[in-house]
């Protein structure tokens, strides 16, 4: 009783709160909803005597959300470069300036010259066919999978597509290759065993009925041992037209990923379409690839199917800037050397050394999303203790490492050389949650 009714009768009016310019001003940029729980929030602290009533207004402006999205920015030292779940390509600052200038109204379907309409993302469209010059003609979808969707329905609904059965692949979160395919109303003809496929399978099940002979890169797993698999240059031998799904987007060869492919190679040796994403190794922002015969992608583009999976204004503009500006983070990160991560690792250590026990240490990053799974990338690591993780994790700007043999390991390959001083600060003051007595 004692306290409680004396709270509360110096409590401030919700309105009163509201009404202060610096919340006006929040709310102006954040929305009133977002403004008024944080004020409500504040208030409700300061009818149980937490902070004082002149603090109601300064703790709801530091409760407020830095966007009105419940994203996060994080900090990905996972040492996987391309992480799923930290949403694949972080875009370059290039990208970033593209789509923040698509975002408002823009010219992506009309022609400023002539003031009639013209060819939806023809910059981005452009910028995809000249990082190709094989391609003879290119199309730009949602995603990956719907690459290979409106391929299916488009070419071979009510027909049958072969593959080969060690590339019945699942993706990722049970999506997989083989269902999607059927779900667009084709039959899968699958062809030789696990480990081994030969070019005879294919030509045994091709007949008048074979739509086209796909071919799916094994993109997050391999197979050694006995195993054989059959080439491009062979595959396009056969009458049908050969569909390749590279997965990655890698559109021409990377010295460090040898066994990876790429688009302008496997255009070059006969593919008649590759399908791949935009947001792996690429580096761009979320979309699916469509590149070869023109006529074919010409017929994909007119297809009905392909309306629905059409993709933004903000897709075609970060596509473009990817691709025609300075080398996006992914790319960068593939590039580094260990000895630089090293230095890094180095500093970041000294940093941190009063508050902590942190060491430098030797690490092997992945390049992950889907995308060259045996390659192992020499990396360097900030290694901490594990209890660390979740107040890293959790704090004001999250920083996600992962836990490996009894320690907590922040990777630097994916982090960006300037992110290193927040990292800095987020261990610093996850050190400093984690040594409060009462947790
Ligand atoms: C990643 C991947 C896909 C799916 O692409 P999304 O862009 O995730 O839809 C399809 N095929 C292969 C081989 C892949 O690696």
């Amino acid at each position: 009783m004692g306290r409680q009714p004396d709270g509360r009768r110096s409590t401030p009016r919700t309105d009163h709160v509201l009404a202060d310019p610096r919340l006006q001003a929040a709310a102006r940029q954040l929305g009133i909803n977002l403004v008024k729980q944080a004020a409500v929030a504040a208030l409700a602290r300061c009818r149980n005597a937490e902070i004082a009533p002149g603090d109601v207004v300064d703790a709801a402006l530091g409760a407020l959300p830095p966007a009105a999205s419940t994203l996060r920015s994080v900090i990905n030292a996972s040492g996987v470069v391309v992480h799923t779940n930290l949403g694949r390509a972080p875009l370059s600052d290039a990208a970033v300036t593209a789509l923040s200038i698509a975002a408002g109204a823009t010219d992506v379907e009309l022609s400023l010259e002539s003031g009639l309409r013209d060819r939806r993302g023809r910059g981005a469209l452009a910028a995809v066919a000249g990082a190709v010059p094989s391609a003879g003609g290119v199309h730009v979808v949602n995603n990956g999978a719907a690459a290979l969707a409106l391929v299916t329905r488009a070419l071979a609904a009510g027909r049958t597509i072969v593959v080969a059965r060690g590339e019945m692949v699942e993706i990722g979160d049970g999506f997989r290759i083989p269902e999607l395919v059927e779900s667009m109303g084709a039959t899968l003809r699958e062809v030789g065993t696990t480990n081994r496929v030969r070019l005879e399978d294919y030509a045994a099940a091709v007949d008048d009925d074979t739509a086209f002979v796909l071919k799916v890169h094994p993109s997050n797993f391999v197979i050694s041992g006995f195993t054989s698999s059959v080439t491009v240059p062979e595959l396009a031998t056969l009458s049908v037209p050969l569909v390749f799904d590279i997965g990655s987007g890698l559109l021409s060869r990377h010295p460090r990923l040898p066994n990876e492919p790429n688009a302008a190679d496997a255009l070059r040796e006969g593919a008649s379409l590759v399908t791949a994403s935009g947001d792996k190794l690429l580096g761009g922002p979320q979309c699916g690839l469509l590149l070869g015969d023109a006529d074919l992608v010409e017929s994909l583009r007119r297809h009905p199917f392909a309306r629905a999976l059409r993709v933004d204004k903000l897709t075609l503009a970060a596509l473009e800037a990817t691709l025609t500006g300075p080398p996006p983070p992914v790319v960068t990160a593939l590039a580094v050397s260990q000895t630089s991560l090293r230095a890094r690792a180095a500093r970041i250590v000294a940093a941190v050394a009063d508050v902590v026990s942190a060491s430098a240490v030797d690490s092997s990053a992945a390049v992950g999303g889907g995308g060259a799974p045996a390659v192992v990338l020499p990396s360097a690591s900030v290694a901490l203790p594990p209890s660390l993780a979740q107040a890293l994790r959790t704090g004001a700007r999250p920083v996600v490492g992962h836990v490996e043999r009894g320690l907590l390991l922040l990777d630097l390959i994916a982090v960006a050389p300037e992110d290193d001083s927040v990292v800095v600060e987020a261990v610093r003051s996850a050190a400093s949650v984690r040594d409060r007595p009462c947790m």
